[in-house]
């Protein structure tokens, strides 16, 4: 498929999800996937052989450096983030870590978001002091940003929406920022997935996934992505390649198998989250809905500017605090208690039990969580049967 240029329509989202990557001959080709189900390739002689050696020949060789079935999952993200390149991962975590690699050594700094998925919060607090890479914290809303840049910040790092409460970064504003400084922009676009911004088309230089939750969509496999420019998922894949977080084959069918269907899951999913965040802020025991669909969100003019969509992952605050979150979530029916998101089933999860475990009461109101605080990601049951089960376990 052909990047988008103004004499040449750009397929929509369903169709290069569906295709991308997938381009079909003849009699007798397969329409569904086929599992590369191998760990090495055949050469068909050593003349073959020497030109990969020198870097002239794009054969596969070995499954960690690049396989078939990954190569289809590969060209369908990079369509549908409007990238040239992808690069697809073991998990999410394998995708950042590889990537914040790719283009930070000792010395750099980095300017990260506060509120970002744990294991990249941990990563970045825990192991890159390390290395003697420097991460500099900033809110969501970036105020103060340019007070964190010094002659050795690199790089640009961004959640939107954020968890558990859905704050979003101003994606103009920041790649803005980023390109002022001359920064390399990162974003983890999880919770929106390419079907509601596409952050590479605004400037961004790469974008991450853990195409766990929405790409894979069916709480099946852990599984990763990077996108961006080819020089830049060539460095990612080099980082792979050597630290080892590449795909196994069978976990590249499930992510494009899922894939084919992202859009109408996730269109889905969204308004069927708009149906359950409206029937939560007018229950009675609910002191507040974090959903960037009401218009009672802050972020929600900013959600209408940049969001497709405004996702299908919301939370909310009970009146009655932490044993009333739990009476809840112990007493729904079809709402799942499970980490995670993204899935056909929709979960419920208490924060301060997961991504926030740990964490002293202040530190909780820094990140808008109240210990009554539960996280909601909605499926793609029924919205009837959904609101039934929110009724009787709020009752
Ligand atoms: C789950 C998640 C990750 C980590 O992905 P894994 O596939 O579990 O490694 C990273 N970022 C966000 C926003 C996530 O939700």
């Amino acid at each position: 498929m052909k990047k988008s240029k103004k004499t040449v329509k750009r397929a929509g989202d369903a169709t290069l999800a569906i295709h991308a990557g997938q381009e079909k001959f003849g009699i007798g080709a397969s329409v569904g996937v086929e599992i590369a189900r191998t760990a090495n390739f055949t050469f068909a002689n050593t003349e073959e052989m020497k030109r990969w050696a020198q870097g002239k020949s794009s054969a596969y060789i070995y499954t960690r450096y690049g396989n078939p079935t990954l190569t289809i999952a590969e060209k369908k993200l990079a369509a549908l983030e409007g990238a040239e390149a992808a690069v697809v991962t073991a998990s999410g975590m394998a995708a950042i870590s590889s990537a914040l690699l790719s283009v930070l050594k000792a010395g750099d700094e980095v300017i990260a978001t506060r509120q970002v998925y744990g294991g990249t919060y941990r990563l970045m607090r825990d192991v890159f002091p390390r290395m003697a890479i420097v991460v500099r914290h900033v809110e969501s809303d970036l105020a103060g940003i340019e007070r964190l840049i010094t002659p050795r910040t690199k790089a640009l790092y961004i959640e939107t929406p954020t968890n558990p409460t859905l704050r979003l970064v101003d994606l103009k504003k920041a790649i803005a920022f980023a390109k002022e400084w001359d920064l390399i922009s990162l974003i983890d676009n999880t919770f929106a997935s390419p079907v509601l911004q596409k952050p590479i088309e605004m400037g961004f230089d790469i974008v991450l996934h853990s195409a766990t939750k929405y790409l894979a969509g069916h709480s099946d496999v852990i599984a990763g992505a990077a996108a961006g420019s080819h020089a830049r998922m060539e460095k990612v894949r080099d980082l792979i390649i050597y630290l080892g977080g590449s795909m196994d084959p069978e976990a590249a069918f499930l992510l494009i198998r899922g894939m084919k269907t992202l859009e109408l899951r996730v269109l889905r999913q969204c308004a069927t989250a708009m149906i359950v965040a409206r029937y939560l802020a007018k229950h009675p025991k609910v002191a507040r809905v974090h959903y960037p669909g009401l218009p009672s969100h802050p972020d929600h003019l900013l959600a209408k500017r940049q969001m497709r969509g405004f996702g299908a992952m919301l939370a909310f605050d009970l009146k009655d605090g932490l044993s009333a979150a739990r009476h809840f979530c112990d007493r729904t029916r079809i709402f799942l208690l499970a980490a995670s998101l993204g899935g056909a089933e929709s979960l419920v999860v208490l924060p301060i039990y997961s991504s926030h475990y740990n964490m002293s009461l202040q530190e909780l109101r820094g990140a808008g969580v109240e210990p009554g605080t539960v996280r909601v990601s909605v499926g793609l049951e029924d919205p009837e049967n959904l609101l039934e089960d929110l009724r009787q376990a709020l009752a």
